[in-house]
């Protein structure tokens, strides 16, 4: 199986790249950490902020559109969102296992805009 060799800091691209298109970027951290995602999760990750820059200029498709919109109403309820950020620190039911989860750490803005991501409480 082909797998990546992780020397690429994906994070700071973006970062560097929102910013050079005039974006306020806020201060976050993956977790766990970026370096050990796999690449899966990395692939989500740039979808969802590439997104997310496309949404500052009406570009996003339709459906994945109302697709964040939907999951955006449900995180602005989650007692563990804090800003625009999906709390790594605090903890929250399962939906469905009822298993305690930790939130993943993520934007919610670029997370949801990732039409393969999933909420780690299983909510969507
Ligand atoms: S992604 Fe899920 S756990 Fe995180 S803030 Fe949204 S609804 Fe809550």
């Amino acid at each position: 199986m082909a797998s990546e060799k992780k020397t690429q800091n994906y994070g700071k691209d973006l970062e560097d790249l929102a910013k050079k298109m005039g974006h306020d970027v806020p201060e976050f951290k993956f977790n766990p950490p970026l370096e050990n995602a796999p690449v899966t999760q990395i692939s989500q990750i740039l979808t969802g902020w590439g997104n997310r820059i496309k949404d500052t200029f009406n570009m996003v498709e339709p459906k994945v559109k109302v697709l964040s919109e939907a999951r955006l109403k449900v995180c602005d309820v989650c007692p563990i969102r804090r800003g625009n950020k999906c709390a790594p620190n605090l903890q929250i039911q399962h939906h469905i296992t009822g298993n305690l989860v930790n939130g993943c750490g993520c934007n919610i803005s670029a997370k949801t805009l990732s039409p393969s991501s999933h909420c780690p409480a299983g909510k969507w």
